[in-house]
């Protein structure tokens, strides 16, 4: 049976998680294009671009967090579909062996880590038969940081900035609209967008996160749905969320339509929410052998161009380095908008630590210290440990935790993606602590900038939940949340709302 599947699948998984296909690339290089050098879009546009090449050469996980697996299979009628989804699951836990997935699944009722991505519901597996003699076999991975970032709109509804959204194609229009300003940076601007016109509340969303297997630059054989899609492309990069929501000309890269039929009660407008590492590829192979025939989306004789070139972040001159452990005063001195490179000590803590350290003592102590939202991808090498992707996680889900835990331990600065809200700011305020926006995504630029790994706590979480104890040797982050009650992302959030507000009566 298919010899040579199982290796053609996990050949699929890698690239996919560490080589971004042509039309991404290319839409975040005219996302490049577009922003005026020395801006905050286009520092952090550079290290995203430095962060593709990067992973491409390595092999490297584009971004730590390696997604939810979904495959999209299509077999000859007569092909056994139990074995194959056999060999998918295999080949998932394959690549994880191998550090290019991040173990990923996780029990939602004990919160234990299966360690090999495998689990109810993990992969995601869709068959359909087909009357052709190959087999195809596509896959998207997506993150959970842009996950959390979908949304589903049961129109007619009321919408900040866009008032009622009938049930439209204008009602969708703003919906579309509006999930994309709600996003902001969180989901990892700039973002690609898969939508569905109808439906259920399942199909709906099926359907949405099915747009995103079209290329970016396609063109939607529904002409209503086409002008629907460049409508939105020619208006929505007025909103100035820009690049992790630091501003800027370009919000999204890409939006995709589909439509379903609906019941006459319902009327369900669903966005799947990509972020910029847009990680999907697919392959042909031979019904008989399992052999790669062809690859979809990309052309592997036509050479990569670099998205940069060069490596390494630029320096304006203006960075303000600094060491942990970090006294009040200095923390005190920085203000949004400064850049600054991180050295030193620094503790990973997302969700799993955050919740224990609301009612446990920490493992060490914290005065001073730096927690850095993110999960990472560790291998064993020796005795010790070697971080392989370490980008930012979305710092929002620790907003519950994160005051208390500044204030009652003496944090000084956290770094993450996506900012943080209200109660964050005013710890940050009264502690004197600051909040630091990581790039998010970019796994492969942030492990060059780790020097080693120092130690591990709560590693019984798992690994990408445990307390990872980094060595950091100028790791570039912005201040968007200072300790004067200062923050770029509420402010964003404000100008791209009154943004909103006009694009609400553009006529379409
Ligand atoms: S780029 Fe951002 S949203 Fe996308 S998978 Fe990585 S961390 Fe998640």
């Amino acid at each position: 049976m298919l010899p040579g599947f199982f290796d053609s699948v996990v050949t699929l998984i890698i690239k996919t998680s560490t080589d971004l296909p042509p039309d991404a690339r290319a839409a975040m290089r005219a996302a490049m294009d577009q922003e005026p050098e020395g801006t905050r879009a286009a520092q952090a546009l550079a290290i995203i671009g430095q962060n593709i090449d990067q992973a491409a050469a390595g092999e490297g996980a584009i971004c730590q967090d390696t997604g939810m697996a979904t495959f999209e299979v299509k077999t000859p009628v007569g092909v056994n579909q139990i074995w194959m989804k056999q060999q998918i699951k295999k080949a998932i836990a394959e690549a994880t062996k191998r550090g290019k997935l991040r173990p990923n699944s996780v029990d939602s009722l004990t919160g234990e880590n299966s360690g090999d991505n495998l689990g109810p519901g993990t992969p995601i597996v869709h068959f359909e038969q087909w009357e052709r003699e190959d087999v195809e076999v596509k896959l998207i991975l997506k993150g959970g940081g842009c996950e959390n970032m979908n949304a589903q709109y049961s129109v007619p509804t009321e919408l900040a900035h866009l008032g009622r959204a009938d049930r439209t194609l204008d009602g969708v229009r703003k919906c579309i609209l509006h999930a994309v300003w709600s996003a902001q940076g969180k989901g990892c601007a700039p973002g690609a967008i898969g939508v569905c016109v109808g439906g259920d509340r399942t199909s709906g969303y099926l359907t949405a996160k099915e747009q995103l297997f079209r290329t970016l630059d396609d063109l939607n054989p529904d002409p209503r749905l086409a002008e629907l899609e460049a409508e939105i492309m020619r208006t929505v990069n007025t909103l100035g969320v820009g690049t992790m929501g630091f501003g800027g000309r370009i919000s999204l890269i890409g939006c995709k339509v589909g439509a379903l039929n609906r019941l006459p009660a319902s009327f369900f407008v669903s966005v799947a929410y990509d972020c910029w590492a847009f990680r999907r590829l697919g392959i042909v192979v031979d019904a008989q052998s399992g052999v790669i025939k062809e690859w979809l989306y990309r052309d592997p004789s036509v050479a990569t161009i670099p998205m940069m070139d060069q490596a390494g972040f630029r320096r304006t001159g203006r960075e303000i380095a600094v060491t942990t452990p970090l006294d009040e005063a200095t923390v005190r001195s920085l203000k949004v908008g400064d850049v600054v490179l991180m050295s030193g000590r620094a503790y990973t803590g997302r969700d799993a630590v955050h919740h224990h350290l609301v009612s446990h003592a920490p493992p060490v102590d914290l005065r001073g210290s730096v927690i850095y939202h993110c999960g990472p991808v560790v291998a064993r090498e020796g005795d010790g440990w070697r971080v392989t992707a370490a980008g930012p996680t979305t710092s929002i889900r620790e907003e519950p935790y994160q005051g208390d835990i500044i204030r009652k331990y003496g944090v000084r600065a956290v770094i993450g993606k996506g900012g943080m809200g209200g109660r964050t700011l005013a710890a940050l305020q009264e502690a004197g602590a600051v909040y630091l926006n990581a790039i998010g995504g970019a796994a492969q630029f942030y492990a060059r900038c780790i020097e080693g790994v120092e130690g591990v706590s709560l590693l019984e979480f798992g690994t990408p939940e445990a307390m990872w104890h980094l060595k950091l040797k100028d790791f570039p982050a912005i201040v968007t949340m200072d300790a004067h009650g200062h923050s770029l992302h509420q402010d964003i959030e404000d100008q791209s709302g009154a943004e909103l507000q006009t694009l609400a009566s553009a006529r379409f």
